[in-house]
């Protein structure tokens, strides 16, 4: 084992390790709660009341775990990546999400939530979505259910992400686009509140990631947290030891990330390492990097980091990958910054295509553009930054494949060629 220099600035700063479980009001620290209108009470307040009792059921658990085997494709394999890891000088393993039935982990959580939907009584879903992947993977297990799905769209994002918009119709879910502000994904989550607001007896809200108000976050997490509960495992298997020494994980609202954090949350040992979407810059103004940009604020039923004016108007996002183009991030993420359990970094539009080709190449996988910034990291902590010369394996989770994102790199190797280096 090497020495490591400048240890504390980066690595493993001392903190008192706080609960990273929310308080009864959906407080991770400062960050979550539930900011609602008044007509939303009664629907929140019976998921916040049944949540824990429906998903810690003996028989719901094994409805999910049987829909998670037999259906999603779990568990994923944990992938030694030897190519890369020789490059880096790293053990580097890959928790494979983008084998996961519709190519993310997205679809761990829909699972989940459509069960506890059905144990509720609902016979309407509703959700929001930016690229499309939490619309599939919504539209998905409603045709597994057969039940009825309507999914908000903004219209831009309709036009970008035309593919998925043909998945979820041919799903059987209607898509409606929304029109409103910068017509992306805060204009479709804001029509995805309206209508629930508009029919509150029949219908459930599937939200996609762990943002939303309390206990959204917290159940999006334990959906999730099947992730690292495998990586613990397979990591034990592969190396004797169940510990990695960095869990890597790209943060849009922050639900890959808090599954792949989940289980390792209290093993100060674990760096854990969140990897934001700087798109042209952090300073460029049009960036994603929520904590580095944002302030204290309530965005979509939370309190946590929101990229915003100094008046507090929403300032619009930006990156090259959808599935990060928010200008939040869940409030449980918020924490971990602030608390500095976890070491956030950004990754530009072009490190991360940069990233993706290099995965491509190196192990033959061809990444989402919203995980090419997890790998991204790679180079910033491993080859540019000396302090990180310890002994440990290092955990990347692999959110998603890349074949929704063709055309963007189509785009990009006939600018600048196909190595892209
Ligand atoms: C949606 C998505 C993300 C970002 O969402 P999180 O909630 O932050 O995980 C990341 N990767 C892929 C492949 C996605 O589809």
């Amino acid at each position: 084992m090497q020495q490591v220099k400048n240890h504390d600035d980066v690595v493993n700063k001392p903190i008192d390790l706080p609960q990273f479980s929310p308080d009864e009001r959906g407080y991770y620290g400062t960050f979550g709660g539930s900011f609602i209108p008044e007509m939303l009470y009664r629907n929140v307040e019976e998921l916040q009341l049944k949540y824990l009792d429906i998903i810690n059921d003996v028989q719901f658990k094994k409805e999910y775990d049987q829909l998670l085997r037999d259906y999603v494709g779990r568990p994923t394999p944990l992938y030694f990546a030897e190519r890369l890891s020789k490059k880096y000088s790293r053990k580097i393993f890959l928790k494979r999400e983008d084998l996961c039935h519709t190519g993310a982990h997205k679809i761990n959580n829909t699972v989940g939530q459509i069960l506890l939907a059905q144990k509720l009584g609902k016979k309407r879903i509703i959700a929001e979505t930016g690229a499309g992947q939490h619309g599939v993977a919504t539209a998905t297990v409603c045709a597994l259910k057969g039940i009825e799905c309507i999914i908000y769209m903004g219209e831009k994002d309709m036009g970008r992400q035309a593919p998925n918009v043909a998945r979820m119709k041919m799903l059987g879910a209607k898509v409606i686009p929304a029109t409103s502000g910068s017509k992306t994904l805060k204009d479709a989550t804001n029509e995805a509140i309206r209508d629930w607001i508009n029919h509150p007896d029949d219908t459930h809200y599937i939200i996609g990631s762990v943002v939303g108000p309390h206990p959204y976050p917290d159940m999006v997490a334990r959906f999730q947290s099947i992730i690292s509960k495998e990586i613990k495992e397979q990591l034990k298997q592969k190396t004797g030891s169940e510990l990695p020494a960095y869990v890597i994980a790209c943060v849009g609202g922050g639900s890959n990330a808090a599954g792949a954090f989940y289980h390792f949350l209290d093993e100060p040992q674990v760096q854990l390492v969140a990897v934001e979407a700087a798109g042209k810059g952090i300073d460029s103004g049009l960036s994603a990097a929520t904590t580095q940009l944002g302030r204290d604020g309530i965005l979509h039923g939370s309190r946590s980091l929101v990229m915003q004016t100094s008046d507090g108007q929403v300032i619009e996002p930006h990156s090259i990958s959808a599935g990060l183009d928010y200008p939040g991030i869940g409030p449980l993420h918020a924490h971990l910054y602030k608390t500095k359990r976890a070491l956030f970094l950004s990754a530009t539009d072009d490190e991360a295509l940069k990233a993706s080709f290099e995965v491509a190449k190196l192990e033959g996988i061809i990444p989402a553009l919203e995980t090419g910034h997890a790998f991204a990291a790679l180079e910033k902590l491993f080859l540019k930054d000396d302090r990180m010369v310890e002994d440990g394996s290092v955990v990347i989770c692999l959110s998603g494949r890349g074949d929704k994102d063709l055309s963007a790199y189509m785009k990009i190797m006939e600018e600048k060629g196909e190595t892209f280096t």
